[in-house]
């Protein structure tokens, strides 16, 4: 509730996002992390709406860039928690060569993907994750190309933290954001998020009905990258949990100066005309 704001989604009825949005909301609370301390940094595409509704602050960035964004809040003011958010088109398409250096880099962010297997805002052609076969605006003789990868991809590049929820399953994917929020480095949570409107293949009951999952698997170690990956594999990437985890030092930590205290702080209480003065500076 509290990071809900007055401006109402114009996403369809329906629309996975909703669930994220909820998700995400919750995790934060139950974290304790207050608004002021959160930046929600958003792409282009019906996912990139998150960082308006989200009642924290926000930064809806250009197509592909959520990660070079998000990256430049944490190391210019370390104290905040980086949401960096996006669909599969923003970041698995033109975006997916900053998924790498953020996860090599290991940048203490959480990236949540918004994966819906189809460019939604565009009304409906083919994404990097749509499953060959299925037809669309551009391939309306079904898709033909394999898809992106991307809890594989991550983990071969290194991100420290990588899982995948399902916006139909809210406390779930709750439990994994925070999780997520909580893990000082790199985070990627893939979701499966349908699009109720232009996608009428991977709907919430086909999900129900495919998807397994880790959570509660006394013989999972996510600790194991090479266990991570093949269940991977095996699961044609339908799984859900947190598949996997480990510690190294992050990007910012390595980085000589600006530790102590961010790049600048504002003092409270600036009227419209600071405002202006400030951002005259930058001209
Ligand atoms: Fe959601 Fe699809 Fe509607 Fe976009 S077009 S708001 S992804 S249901």
């Amino acid at each position: 509730e509290e990071f809900k704001t007055s401006v109402k989604p114009t996403w369809c009825p329906g629309c996975g996002d909703f669930g994220v949005m909820n998700a995400l909301g919750r995790a934060v609370a139950s974290l304790g992390i207050p608004g002021h301390e959160v930046v929600v940094v958003s792409g282009i595409g019906c996912s990139g709406k998150i960082s308006q509704h989200f009642g924290a602050y926000g930064i809806h960035t250009l197509h592909g860039r959520v990660l070079p964004t998000a990256t430049a809040v944490k190391v210019a003011n370390r104290s905040l928690t980086v949401i960096a958010a996006g669909g599969d088109g923003d970041g698995y398409g033109i975006g997916v060569g900053h998924l790498v250096h953020a996860a090599r880099r290991n940048v203490d962010i959480t990236y949540v993907v918004m994966d819906n297997h189809i460019y939604g805002l565009t009304t409906g052609q083919t994404s990097p994750t749509s499953d060959p076969g299925m037809a669309t605006k551009t391939h309306p003789r079904g898709a033909f190309e394999e898809p992106v990868h991307p809890l594989a991809l991550a983990i071969v590049s290194g991100a420290t933290f990588v899982a995948q929820g399902f916006s139909g399953d809210v406390n779930g994917l709750a439990r994994i954001l925070a999780e997520a929020i909580r893990h000082p480095g790199f985070a990627l949570v893939n979701v499966f998020s349908p699009c109720v409107t232009f996608n009428k293949v991977n709907t919430y009951a086909w999900y129900r009905e495919s998807l397994t999952s880790v959570d509660g698997d006394p013989d999972y170690d996510p600790s194991d990258r090479m266990a991570a990956l093949s269940r991977i594999e095996a699961t044609r990437g339908l799984v859900t949990g947190i598949l996997y985890r480990s510690r190294r030092p992050t990007f910012e930590s390595q980085l000589p100066g600006l530790g102590e205290k961010p790049l600048a702080v504002l003092p409270a209480g600036l009227s419209g005309e600071d405002l202006e003065d400030l951002l005259a500076e930058f001209e």
